[in-house]
């Protein structure tokens, strides 16, 4: 299977450049144009690696790897920065937020390549992140299945992402702000309730007729991975 990549890049005529040299090399492409259109085709469909520019509308390169970094199931996702400045202090701060790397514009598309190789290829050699597991759940983090008592479970990435989080902090009481930093990032502007909604859904996949509710919802406190 062909890495895939996602390019972050809102100047069309780089995008089209850096697309056809990718493709040309045999990666599959992926794109968006803005911050914000990044941090939702990485959640619909995690890349192998994301080249980001730095200046974007919307969100910022350095936000949304701030936000790839802060979430559970994109923590270890490998990141290229893509700046148009060349001073030092700024290479510091995008490999501070979390970068990997970083390159400066203009770029030699060679020396880009390159680049994303030795990324991908330290990529591969990361141990496996391996099983989260609470009584009979267990999240399989490499290949990304969940079961249940052996049955496969099917869950949206939000609720993906809210269950590892669960597991990675079993019994543990989490408020909905709290898990909206965790798991949405602390810079999305998204409404509290909206976590009761994805609590709702996580509970629906996988909790099993007849089936004790691992979910427990602590009043006005928040939420835990428990059973009573
Ligand atoms: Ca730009």
């Amino acid at each position: 299977m062909s890495p895939s990549i996602l390019v972050v890049e809102d100047e069309a005529a780089l995008l089209t450049l850096l697309r056809y040299n990718l493709e040309k090399q045999g990666f599959t492409v992926d794109e968006a144009t803005d911050g914000q259109e990044a941090l939702l085709r990485i959640a619909e469909n995690k890349p192998d690696l994301v080249l980001l520019d730095w200046m974007l509308p919307s969100l910022s390169g350095i936000e949304v790897c701030r936000q790839i970094r802060r979430r559970p199931a994109t923590r270890d996702l490998p990141v290229i920065m893509v700046t148009a400045r060349t001073e030092d202090a700024d290479a510091v701060r995008a490999l501070d937020t979390g970068a990997d790397d970083y390159i400066a514009k203009p770029f030699a598309v060679d020396a880009l390549l390159a680049r994303i190789r030795a990324l991908l290829r330290r990529a591969a050699t990361v141990p496996d992140k391996g099983t989260l597991a609470f009584g009979d759940l267990s999240m399989d983090q490499d290949a990304h299945r969940v079961t249940r008592a052996g049955r496969a479970l099917h869950l949206g990435p939000t609720e993906y992402r809210l269950l590892e989080h669960f597991l990675a902090h079993p019994r543990r009481v989490f408020s909905r702000e709290q898990l909206l930093d965790a798991v949405w990032g602390r810079d999305i502007h998204v409404e509290l309730r909206t976590v009761d909604v994805h609590i709702r859904r996580l509970r629906k996949a996988i909790n099993g007729e007849g089936e004790a509710d691992l979910i427990r919802t602590v009043r006005s406190a928040g939420y835990a991975l428990d059973v009573d």
